[in-house]
């Protein structure tokens, strides 16, 4: 097509769809067919709007890897029990000071999409096991920094995927086979399991005692089904209060609610408690419609309030009925009626969470109700301490005491604030950690054991490999070795010569053989109770493995104009024309 085609092309086309397409988009469009019927090699930047960023190739790959490795190095000096802390400030000047990978990730508010996909293996990693994140971003950003030299000796990013791949299935085999027998009644190895979780996040003077915590909430909720022990971690409420010491952290049998009794003269404990769970307001509805009361004499107005007090003294009256002495009410409790309950010694709470809801009833073994008529003395649950106290300068109520509670509470104290937010995450890490040792059955020695004696048997078996593939093998296996490098490099000592004695540990078929990071000399892992549940080291495989996949795969990156129409602006069919795109890839 000759210019003055094009222009006259050009000129039916947007008088055509009268200015409903822009001239540019139509331009795009028209590059675009032209693309498609002679599929020539034309540069179709033009499907873009004007503004896009486009990288590809090469340039694409490596800035991608750049940016997932700088995520990795940001998060890679807090691993392990000598990992140091970061101190984050947002945008409004609130402080966290934290160790724990996912957190740090999170506040990061990171922009750069390969970067995002990093902040992604944490949060996995985060959500599957509670535990592990800075593990699984750190051997994720060496994973890429392993592939950058194979890209660079044109090995085709495919290639290095398939053997990464291998390298994956094999090394959760491996790691399968070390992994040793753990169960429920195992209390010594799981507080050992808590305890390593724990490591570095703050918590070291009153680690004992909360490992302690943190293995009897789990036995308590812990549920037998045939074989299999079924935990479900919501059954175990963790909350904080600051003020106090940490060892003062405590495990109620039953559940701690941030809410205050309702009304002074309701006792503010109690023994023998028959509990209420209302999901109805103890209050007279408000007339959804805009109905309008005309009242003519003081006597009419009258008889209006003694209506309504009476409508609430008889709710008051079907809840008592049951035998209750404490509600917890989802909804509200109207003042009158808090007054006639406290008349009759019950006490009450009100617009308690419906999260906290289910927990109490899981805890005291009673039920929601939600219509006051059907209520009846089945429903309720029983505790056999409810009582009221002032932490911190807040009122929490305590439902303690219950008899075979399917739900628990952890109360973690510390001295301040940030203490006590550090405390907390130490301990929903042992929790979390406890719950998938017992699910998975199978526990591995920590310290970087499991990692340095993975990459040996991964080296083994890349002997039995070809070519590129043995290529992308050991290079996997190079970079699980950070793990055990960087616990090397936190000790201070010099991390070769303390990994070279290390591996002659484990040249040795010392397998359970790590870093103790305290003392700065390799040792046996499983007798110091460094031990970590399986599922950690599987889910860091996984995660680490599919997020290097995704960025490796990447060739071209296309980002909108910020503010403009995004995407969405692109010509219909865009992506599918492009040379070079995704098509030719696994
Ligand atoms: P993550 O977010 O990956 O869990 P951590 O900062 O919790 O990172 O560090 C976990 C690593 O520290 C694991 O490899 C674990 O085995 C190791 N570790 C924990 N406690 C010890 C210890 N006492 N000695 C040596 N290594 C330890
Ligand atoms: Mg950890």
């Amino acid at each position: 097509m000759t210019i003055i085609s094009f222009i006259k092309f050009m000129y039916m086309k947007v008088y055509d769809y009268e200015g409903l397409l822009t001239l540019k988009r139509r331009f795009a469009l028209y590059i675009e067919e032209e693309f498609n019927m002679n599929q020539m090699g034309a540069q179709p930047i033009f499907i873009l709007p004007e503004g896009t960023l486009r990288q590809t190739g090469r340039d694409a790959q490596s800035r991608n890897i750049a940016a997932a490795k700088a995520v990795a190095e940001s998060v890679r000096t807090t691993l392990g029990p000598k990992g140091m802390d970061k101190m984050l400030v947002d945008s409004i000047g609130d402080v966290t000071i934290t160790n724990d990978g996912a957190t740090i990730l999170n506040e990061m508010e990171i922009e750069h999409p390969a970067a995002k996909m990093m902040v992604e293996v944490a949060k996995t990693q985060e959500d599957e096991v509670g535990d592990g994140t800075t593990t699984a971003v750190v051997f994720a950003g060496e994973l890429l920094k392993k592939a950058e030299p194979l890209v660079e000796q044109d090995i085709h990013p495919k290639m290095i995927i398939r053997g990464f791949r291998l390298a994956k299935m094999k090394s959760l085999e491996i790691v399968n086979s070390l992994g040793e027998a753990v169960d429920v009644d195992d209390a010594k190895t799981l507080e050992k399991i808590a305890m390593t979780a724990m490591t570095g996040k703050g918590s070291e003077a009153a680690k004992d005692s909360l490992a302690r915590l943190a293995v009897e909430a789990v036995k308590l909720v812990a549920e037998t089904e045939g074989n299999k022990v079924r935990i479900n971690k919501d059954d175990i409420k963790i909350e904080k209060k600051h003020g106090g010491s940490m060892d003062d952290t405590e495990l109620i049998k039953g559940i701690v609610i941030d809410k205050e009794i309702v009304h002074p003269a309701m006792p503010k404990r109690l023994q023998n408690a028959k509990i209420a769970l209302l999901d109805v307001a103890l209050e007279v509805k408000n007339t959804e419609t805009n109905a309008e009361i005309r009242i003519t004499d003081p006597s009419q107005l009258q008889a209006f309030i003694d209506q309504e007090s009476k409508m609430l003294k008889d709710m008051v009256v079907k809840v008592s009925a049951s035998g209750c002495n404490v509600i917890f009410c989802q909804k509200g409790i109207d003042d009158l009626a808090q007054h006639y309950l406290a008349k009759k010694g019950i006490v009450a709470a009100r617009r308690v969470k419906k999260s906290d809801m289910e927990k109490l009833a899981k805890a005291t073994g009673g039920r929601i109700v939600s219509t006051l008529d059907e209520m009846s003395g089945d429903d309720l649950g029983f505790a056999g301490l409810v009582e009221e106290k002032k932490l911190a300068g807040e009122e929490m109520i305590f439902v303690r005491e219950c008899k075979d509670p399917r739900a628990v509470s952890i109360l973690v104290r510390g001295s301040t604030e940030h203490v006590t937010d550090e405390a907390k995450r130490a301990m929903d890490d042992a929790v979390l950690g406890v719950i998938s040792a017992i699910e998975v059955g199978k526990v591995v020695s920590g310290g970087g054991a499991i990692e340095l004696e993975m990459a040996r048997k991964l080296k083994e078996f890349a002997q039995s490999q070809h070519g590129r593939e043995q290529l992308a093998i050991n290079a996997y296996a190079d970079a699980i070795e950070v793990i055990p490098k960087t616990l090397a490099e936190s000790t201070g000592k010099d991390p070769i010569d303390l990994l070279a004695e290390l591996r002659s540990f484990h040249d040795k078929g010392k397998s359970t053989y790590g870093i103790d990071v305290m003392n700065g000399v390799a040792a046996d892992m499983k007798a110091m109770g460094v031990i970590e549940p399986l599922k950690i080291k599987t889910q860091v495989i996984i995660s680490a493995s599919e997020a290097t996949e995704m960025i490796l795969r990447i060739d071209d990156v296309i980002t909108a104009k910020s503010g403009g129409g995004g995407m969405g602006g692109m010509p219909p069919g865009g992506m599918g024309g492009m040379p070079g795109g995704m098509g030719d890839m696994e």
